[in-house]
């Protein structure tokens, strides 16, 4: 092959935060590249900091313009941080996109869950598997983490190969799934790697995570050492820990009660994909209340404190089947992702006030992290040698440390962010340009640029409160009937004890009598001046 324009990767997502996975690999010049997606991901909203949305993606607007020179689309595994964006971004790409059995079968079971969704043909492929996306040649490479069938890509090209990491950990009995394909990564380092893409999540850690097989012992003594009924919470997608659960159970007896549709669903994709084949039939959530308390174990959605999730609904004792009372063990296998930790006190709160024992991470090897720490990150730097390190996943710390943590063993790093264009070959890489990139925001059914007004107008009225002064005008610009004004979130009283309604009725009666009648017939004038009068933020003529 000869080596013809630019080899360069642009994150979208996913740089400088956590969440909204987003990268794209180009080859050509400047004048036309063809592009290859890496991941479509979503983040979930604050709610305090964003009022009213439930997510987050990255501004695709870009690549909506490039449509027409993209290869394809890569999924590297099925978190919401990677795929979560797809049923919402693909109808506006409809490029053909690449996943293993596990993902895509995620993906056709949240369509399903989701009315109106529309169907997003996959070219399934395997693990391992090595495939052509337009001029890219792309290899899968089985990794650990902690979801089933989760993949590095190795990206051949006339450049060079580059190693895009996903997600991934070194664990070398992960439960569900082969360990991180070591072999295929060594031998990477010896065909030659420009460039790796790397994990810095955990890059913050020094040392090894321990091992999903450790968790899974923990696991098995709390279950068998519980006096009453159990409950284990955890997130749905890891299936190794649900597997886990299930061999805990099984051990000492006890029947396993989905509780959840998440888990149910992940539980169902997982059966077809083969990943829980010698695991027992779990019984329904009718079964919970005949079976004996010693006899049962509910395992359930609900561990970041989501108040609608069975565990919040259990905690409540607002679950139509399954209870829990006094002397019971609740195990929370899962880690507080930020922001939730308000959420997940109120659940362990309510549980410990009923008398319910609760064991968190805190005290007990009950939950690893898919990520890994600064030992595994080192382990792959070695077998893969590569010619540069360009930290992704993370938030700016976390980037920072990957790239200290390279530089120390001697590697070269490059810096960027989203919307950044780096060139990786030929010549010194380096960010050349800058492309579009931002967030859309999901505001029910709708998609909003992220510096529209309806967010930050949510978020001031979240702070202030707001005026509405509803004015009637004849087409003549004559005063039809009474400005009505309403207060919401305002003081009825301002310092000096005068009614804020009538400040605010005043206010609008001078200024329209004071408009000439050419404004007041233009209703956006109009409202425009009584606005200003009243010092108020506008709203839409009426
Ligand atoms: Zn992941
Ligand atoms: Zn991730």
């Amino acid at each position: 092959m000869v080596a013809v324009g630019q080899l360069v990767f642009a994150p979208l997502g996913g740089v400088g935060e956590i969440g909204m996975n987003l990268a794209i690999y180009g080859l050509g010049d400047e004048r036309r590249r063809t592009w290859l997606v890496v991941d479509v991901g979503t983040s979930f909203a604050q709610e305090e900091q964003m009022p009213g949305i439930d997510l987050m993606f990255p501004d695709i607007g870009f690549l909506i313009e490039e449509r027409r020179n993209i290869a394809g689309i890569v999924l590297t595994h099925a978190h919401e941080d990677h795929y979560g964006a797809m049923l919402d971004l693909w109808p506006r790409l409809r490029v053909p996109v690449f996943a293993t059995p596990f993902t895509a079968a995620m993906l056709e079971a949240k369509r399903n869950g989701e009315p109106g969704a529309s169907d997003v043909p996959v070219k399934v492929v395997p693990p391992g598997a090595r495939f052509a996306v337009g001029p890219f040649d792309v290899e899968l490479v089985s990794v650990a983490h902690s979801i089933p069938e989760s993949n590095a890509l190795i990206l051949r090209t006339p450049h060079g190969n580059v190693l895009h990491t996903g997600d991934w950990k070194l664990d070398p009995n992960p439960v569900i799934g082969p360990p991180t394909d070591e072999a295929k990564l060594r031998a990477l380092g010896a065909e030659g790697c420009l460039a790796m893409i790397g994990d810095s999540t955990n890059a913050v850690r020094d040392g090894r995570s321990p091992s999903e097989s450790d968790v899974a012992r923990s696991l098995a003594e709390l279950i068998a050492t519980a006096p009453g009924r159990v409950a284990v919470t955890t997130f749905a997608s890891n299936v190794a820990r649900i597997r886990a659960v299930a061999d805990a159970a099984r051990a000492c007896d006890r029947e396993v009660v989905l509780v959840g549709r998440a888990m149910e669903r992940v539980v169902q994709v997982a059966r077809e994909t083969g990943h829980l084949e010698d695991v027992q039939d779990f019984r329904s959530q009718e079964a919970y209340g005949y079976l004996p308390p010693d006899k049962v174990l509910a395992l359930c959605t609900g561990s970041q404190g989501e108040p609608r999730a069975a565990l919040a609904r259990i905690a409540q004792d607002e679950h139509p089947e399954v209870t829990l009372s006094r002397g019971d063990r609740v195990i929370f296998s899962s880690r507080p992702i930020p922001g939730n930790e308000k959420a997940i006190g109120r659940v362990i709160n309510g549980l410990i006030d009923q008398g319910i024992e609760v064991i968190t991470d805190r005290t007990h090897l009950v939950h690893v992290s898919g990520h890994p720490r600064r030992a595994e990150m080192e382990d792959l730097i070695g077998w893969v040698k590569p010619g540069l390190i360009v930290p992704v996943h993370g938030e700016a710390l976390h980037l920072a440390e990957h790239a200290a943590l390279a530089r120390r063993l001697g590697y070269p790093t490059l810096s960027c962010r989203n919307g950044d264009l780096v060139l990786l070959a030929p010549g010194k890489p380096s960010v050349i340009d800058k492309i579009p990139a931002g967030r859309l925001y999901k505001d029910g059914r709708i998609l909003v640029a992220g510096d529209s007004r309806t967010i930050a107008d949510r978020r001031r009225l979240s702070f202030s409160g707001i005026v509405v002064v509803a004015i009637a005008l004849t087409g003549k610009g004559d005063v039809a009937a009474e400005p009505q004004v309403e207060l919401i979130g305002v003081p009825e009283r301002e310092p000096g004890g005068r009614a804020i309604a009538d400040i605010a009725h005043e206010a609008a009666i001078d200024t329209l009598e004071n408009l000439p009648r050419a404004r007041r017939r233009d209703p956006d004038s109009a409202a425009e001046a009584v606005r200003r009068a009243g010092g108020l933020s506008r709203g839409g003529p009426a």
